[in-house]
């Protein structure tokens, strides 16, 4: 069940089985020459709702703007600050368990949210721990490329140049959903370089293309197919044990 496409009704009904929810979160941020911006968000997004329509738990509206700070030398990233991104997440968090919801499981799209994530979490749980009391909700945050089976997945069709950002993997994905947005620029060197990641016009400098360590040419629609069926089986048994604790 969508969030998004489901009446406060069929929410309440949803309310008296299940206490859980799985929010897609990720980033708008370049992903090298044909990578789409949406990249992050995209891919946590897609496998959530394939995994809620087998399985029936509900699925919120994806955080679809993050921790890209690094990124904003390239249009159309968009970022929020740290602690813009806590405040809202934590107005997330409050809403849902206002209303019920005790399991929150966050699929994550982006590495660089998952600091901020975990200090979302820490800032809910605070007047819980700082009272004395238990909190009544938990808060989990899972990368979809930590799924079980995913990394294996992406080493296998991609053992060369998969990469560290605007990954041939997560392309893949995007290409699977949005095929119309398939495509194939001329990009040098083939595999684009590593190194740290700093500021912004740092980053720019390093990797003039926005890639690092990838080469996203080899990205397949039909490959990212295969990624989702992987993950998807995965977030299902893994939410499934996450919204029958206690
Ligand atoms: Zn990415």
């Amino acid at each position: 069940m969508l969030l998004s496409t489901a009446a406060w009704p069929a929410v309440e009904a949803y309310l008296t089985r299940s206490k859980g929810i799985v929010i897609p979160i990720g980033s708008h941020e370049q992903h090298g020459p044909n990578g789409l911006i949406g990249t992050d968000a995209i891919c946590p997004e897609v496998i959530a709702q394939e995994a809620a329509k087998q399985a029936g738990f509900m699925v919120g509206p994806t955080f679809n703007v993050g921790q890209a700070q690094h990124h904003l030398g390239f249009p159309g990233t968009i970022s929020l600050r740290p602690s813009t991104m806590i405040a809202a997440l934590q107005d997330w968090i409050a809403s849902l368990t206002r209303h019920g919801f005790t399991r929150i499981y966050f699929l994550n799209g982006h590495g660089g949210n998952i600091a901020t994530i975990q200090a979302a979490f820490s800032e809910a749980y605070a007047p819980y721990s700082l009272r004395g009391e238990p909190a009544p909700f938990v808060c989990v945050q899972k990368n979809w490329w930590e799924l079980k089976g995913v990394a294996e997945a992406c080493k296998r069709f991609f053992p060369v140049g998969d990469g560290a950002h605007a990954t041939a993997s997560e392309v893949s994905v995007t290409f699977y959903r949005y095929p119309e947005a398939a495509t194939a620029p001329a990009m040098s060197p083939t595999i684009a370089p590593n190194g740290p990641i700093r500021d912004a016009a740092d980053y720019r400098l390093r990797f003039p293309d926005g890639r690092i360590g990838s080469n996203p040419l080899q990205a397949r629609a039909d490959i990212g197919a295969e990624l989702v069926a992987v993950a998807r089986v995965a977030l299902i048994e893994e939410a499934a044990a996450f919204f029958a604790e206690d």
